[in-house]
């Protein structure tokens, strides 16, 4: 039985209360963070935005602020690509990705060389290419299966991939392609680079709000939940993403979110943040100011808040 004092879903917690309290608080950190730039179409984004959404395990929903409005999800979408590529490839996915935080920044080249092409994670954009092959690989319209899957989880039809913000990322994707190019010329690449770029860029630029995101990730939460259920091991399955989530989600700012929220979560450059608290609730928080890791300042204190608001004791 789990302790009821420490379970947001419990009835003494007014979630909505938390929520409105939080957006009232954050504001005060508008200013110290930076719209996202070298994607010339996520600059056009007005920077002081904030909206927040939770989902418990028992299907009660809360938002706040702009928690409808449709943002680019950016390296949020990694997540939901690893998914697909684990029920598309199961295990040998794991062959030609590793699972260790890579303390670089995202777009990091460098490790990539010393360890023969293998990326550390599926998170970091070269894991995240060698999922995106793996895909590319196995559908006749990978970018549209992608769509329609995130689609799917969200039960959101308008979840779609933005060709503005699609173009913009190739037209100045430079690092991305270096990248996709490494792991070619290192025998990690199936499909032609130039093919798995463009659907990498596309489902980057899939555009979602916080309350899809926290409908999309609900099967990491609840393990009863009827999509993870289908799956031949649902508990292992959830486990696992939510361990590399914890580890891997924030890039070489992990371990600063995990001592602060100590939450699996995933970030873009979007200025989203999804969370799990298995067994609890899915939470998710937009604001497009982004920290020099990358993260949304405003998405990280709002979650720090949550967790501290709520006494969700996850580790
Ligand atoms: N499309 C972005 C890139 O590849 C995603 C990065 C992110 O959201 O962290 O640079």
């Amino acid at each position: 039985m789990r302790d009821a004092q420490t379970t947001p879903c419990a009835p003494q917690t007014d979630l909505q209360a938390v929520l409105d309290r939080i957006a009232q608080e954050v504001p005060e950190a508008y200013g110290q963070g930076h719209v996202a730039d070298y994607i010339p179409e996520l600059k056009r984004v007005s920077p002081q935005q904030f909206g927040m959404a939770v989902r418990t395990v028992t299907g009660e929903e809360f938002v706040v602020g702009a928690a409808d409005h449709q943002f680019s999800i950016q390296s949020i979408s990694k997540l939901f690509t690893l998914i697909l590529a684990l029920e598309i490839n199961g295990e040998e996915l794991w062959t030609r990705i590793n699972r260790e935080p890579s303390g670089m920044r995202f777009n990091s080249l460098l490790l990539l060389e010393s360890e023969n092409g293998i990326p550390r994670n599926p998170f970091i954009n070269a894991g995240a290419i060698v999922v995106t092959d793996t895909i590319t690989e196995h559908s006749s319209g990978p970018a549209k299966r992608i769509e329609q899957f995130i689609a799917n989880l969200s039960g959101n039809p308008l979840n779609r991939i933005d060709e503005r913000v699609t173009a913009s990322e190739k037209k100045t994707g430079y690092l991305n392609a270096a990248i996709a190019n490494l792991l070619k010329a290192m025998g990690n690449l199936r499909c032609e680079p130039e093919d798995v770029l463009n659907c990498y860029f596309k489902h980057c630029a899939m555009t979602m709000s916080c309350r899809d995101l926290v409908r999309a990730t609900q099967c990491l939460a609840n393990r009863e939940d009827a999509w993870f259920q289908r799956k031949p091991y649902p508990h292992q399955t959830a486990r696992r993403i939510n361990a590399l989530l914890l580890t891997c989600g924030l890039y070489d700012a992990v371990g600063n979110f995990a001592f602060n929220v100590g939450l699996p979560a995933k970030s873009g450059v979007g200025g989203g943040i999804v969370a799990v608290a298995p067994n609890q609730y899915t939470v998710a928080v937009w604001s497009p100011e982004l920290d020099d890791y990358g993260n949304s300042v405003l998405g990280q204190l709002a979650l720090e808040k949550f967790v501290t608001y709520t006494a969700s004791a996850v580790l």
